[in-house]
């Protein structure tokens, strides 16, 4: 006997009895593993983990990055996937603060809100998903867009990871975020109602990985994110998954690439920042239509 779950109780389990985050942004591209390993190799800095840049930037680089944050919902209640101006604006204010350590700053463009059932529960990969993001989808590939809606699928968010695009192809629209709706500050999402499951999932845009990918002897690529093991959850003081003289450091549970609650995850580290621009040349400058709002203060 087939079993259909209710409209109801499939936002009901989008939004409650998450036990762990889940983020559908788990496989990274083989070709950007393969970039990140040789980026590793240019950074500056020492083999090891927990090691520091061999030198400082002279002067901190930023890069303004136009944000566009669509909110598409079932009907006009908080409970279907819809979100208030002061929640767009909270979330917009979160990301900025979260990404303040890297020297980036979101300029929020484009605020759009629809109701469209289809769109709003469209799973990954689904002609409803291209549909929507054909239509709403704003700027070039160096514009990050955000769709906050309801996912269906019991995902917290997923995103794109930088590739290269051709303008205006599937691939070109899909580019960008999907972040679960309840997951806003101040959302009904349990644990994970700071808005950081957005600042998790521009990272992944940005082209970092999660810390614990592939385990002890894989990891994110980033010489000063100690390796893991395994995904966290919770926010396990003293979790300690990769041990021994070739993995010195505690897991990085206070990373935004790792699954801790949103009340745990306070940094990105000097690595991931470093990585963050080295992706950021590599694909979405050369890519995008922004040189207007791009500021580059130091090469790396
Ligand atoms: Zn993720």
């Amino acid at each position: 006997m087939k079993f259909h779950l209710s409209l109801a109780t499939t936002l009901l389990l989008a939004t409650e009895g998450l036990s762990r985050r889940t983020c559908g942004s788990d496989h990274p591209p083989v070709e950007l593993i393969e970039k990140a390993i040789l980026f590793r190799a240019m950074s500056k800095f020492k083999p090891g983990p927990n090691s520091r840049p061999v030198e400082e930037d002279p002067v901190p680089r930023t890069q303004v990055v136009p944000l566009h944050i669509h909110n598409v919902f079932v009907n006009q209640t908080r409970d279907q996937g819809y979100i208030t101006h002061e929640d767009v604006q909270n979330q917009f204010k979160v990301l900025n603060d979260n990404f303040a350590s890297t020297g980036v700053k979101f300029d929020l463009k484009t605020v759009t809100h629809t109701e469209d059932k289809a769109w709003a529960m469209a799973s990954r990969g689904s002609i409803s998903e291209i549909n929507m993001k054909k239509a709403l989808r704003r700027g070039g590939y160096a514009d990050l867009n955000i769709y906050i809606r309801p996912l269906r699928s019991g995902l917290l968010g997923y995103c794109t990871f930088p590739t290269e695009v051709v303008k205006d192809s599937d691939k070109f629209f899909l580019d960008g975020c999907d972040v679960l709706f309840s997951s806003v500050p101040g959302g009904s999402a349990t644990y994970y109602d700071e808005g950081k499951t957005a600042t998790h999932e521009v990272g992944h845009w940005f082209g970092l990985f999660h810390t614990f990918q592939g385990g002890c002897s894989g990891g994110d690529f980033v010489d000063d994110t100690p390796a893991e093991g395994s995904a966290t959850s919770g926010c396990p003081l003293g979790k300690d998954t990769c041990r021994g003289d070739m993995y010195p450091g505690e897991d990085p549970i206070h990373n935004y690439m790792d699954y801790s609650y949103d009340a745990c995850m306070t940094e990105f580290t000097e690595g991931q920042r470093v990585r963050l621009y080295q992706m950021w040349d590599q694909y979405r400058l050369p890519q995008g239509s922004t040189n207007r709002t791009t500021t580059r203060t130091s090469m790396h």
